[in-house]
């Protein structure tokens, strides 16, 4: 049987799959089995943030399997500390950290850390967490209906109570009653459409929340570790929360997630943990992850590419702005809205042909997140390639 055979007979289907055999890959660049080029405006949503085989991140990786890969939560664990107390430094926050293996599973540990709280604060036990419409929170059954997406409630319930949906942050404080504990979002809205939340309007929220005693969390997973241009969305946003939770650009590709929490006392042993979560091999990954971005935003060079991204992306869409909305999103975290799903479609698949990977979101956004250490010329190339896509369309 040839591959496609084999992952149509043996893998479930649950995703809707190209048959491209890649290879390898180097930085922004993708070969496939016939040795065919494709540049990746995707980094595997938004996690392989170092680029394909990076030497760094895979000499790290290789270095520290070859000593200890696993040897669980029992026992001090050298590169969780050193990988916590890194995060927290760039953070700028006053936090402590629980990891975890992906998005999900960081969310589901965040509305424990709220839940925990709304236990034993105040008089009634508050467990309710309100989350906007469009969100994503991933795929666990809590994170799924924390999830304000209802067409994503369809099969798999009962669900668990206490979420309810804002259609926006300014209709959040209405939603609050004295079961509230906590409001949960994305800055940017990822999955839901590439959609930034107003600043001004987030800060206001922040601060009505700190009055009422509401946590903050915020959700990301998809912005967090530099896809903004800043290291947390919440940093460029100016604003403290509660709870915050990264995964996808985290291990560059090695599976990890965290909760970062200034609750700092919150869990006693028991109350939460993951045989997993925050081992040797993911978490030296990560440190070597976060070393890289470090170097690479200080030295000015990501605020560089992210602003030669953000021209010619700029640029294709006010030549074809017939077909392309608006241009929106920060940093590497961008947008085209078009007119359909049809559209979005048809573009997505023009693209590939030409060998560009891009992604979508929402129902009519086409969605681009590439490797934050993407060069420039793998930038013009893509854009290039862009344009060739949509010739005549
Ligand atoms: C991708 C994503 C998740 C889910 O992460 P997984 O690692 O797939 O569980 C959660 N929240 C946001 C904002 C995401 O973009």
């Amino acid at each position: 049987m040839d591959l496609r055979g084999l992952d149509l007979a043996y893998v479930l289907h649950s995703y809707e799959r190209t048959y491209i055999n890649f290879e390898r890959g180097e930085n922004g660049r993708l070969f496939d089995d016939k040795g065919r080029d494709y540049i990746d405006f995707t980094s595997g949503i938004g996690v392989v943030s170092v680029g394909h085989g990076n030497r760094r991140l895979a000499q790290a990786i290789c270095d520290q399997a070859h000593k200890i890969i696993h040897i669980s939560n029992l026992f001090l664990i050298e590169p969780q500390a050193r990988l916590a107390q890194r995060l927290v430094e760039l953070s700028g926050f006053d936090m402590r950290l629980f990891f975890a293996n992906s998005g999900a599973e960081a969310n589901e540990g965040a509305i424990k850390i709220a839940r925990k709280y709304g236990e034993i604060d105040g008089e009634v036990k508050r467990y309710k967490i309100i989350t906007l419409e469009h969100s994503f929170h991933g795929r666990t059954i809590t994170a799924l209906k924390a999830t304000g997406q209802e067409a994503m409630h369809t099969y798999f319930g009962p669900y668990p109570d206490g979420f309810v949906y804002a259609k926006s942050i300014e209709a959040i404080p209405e939603l609050i009653d004295q079961r509230t504990v906590g409001v949960m979002i994305e800055l940017i809205q990822g999955e839901g459409g590439v959609e930034p939340l107003d600043p001004g309007g987030v800060r206001e929220l922040a601060q009505e929340l700190r009055r009422q005693d509401v946590l903050l969390i915020v959700d990301e997973v998809q912005t967090g570790v530099y896809r903004t241009g800043h290291f947390l969305a919440s940093n460029y946003y100016d604003i403290e929360p509660d709870i915050i939770t990264l995964a996808k650009g985290l291990g560059g590709g090695v599976p990890i997630g965290a909760i970062m929490t200034r609750l700092k006392e919150i869990f006693k042993p028991g109350d939460h943990g993951s045989t997993f979560g925050g081992n040797y091999l993911s978490t030296r990954a990560a440190l070597e992850v976060v070393a890289i971005l470090h170097e690479y935003h200080s030295s000015g060079l990501l605020q560089q590419r992210i602003q030669l991204f953000e021209e010619r992306l700029h640029e294709l869409q006010r030549r074809h702005s017939h077909l392309f909305i608006q241009s929106v999103g920060i940093g590497f975290m961008r947008g085209l809205r078009v007119e359909s799903d049809q559209i979005q479609k048809e573009i997505l698949q023009r693209a590939l042909d030409e060998r560009l990977l891009l992604l979508k979101a929402g129902r009519n956004t086409i969605r681009l997140l590439p490797p934050l250490t993407i060069t420039p010329e793998e930038i013009e190339e893509g854009f290039a390639r862009f344009e060739r896509a949509i010739e005549g369309l």
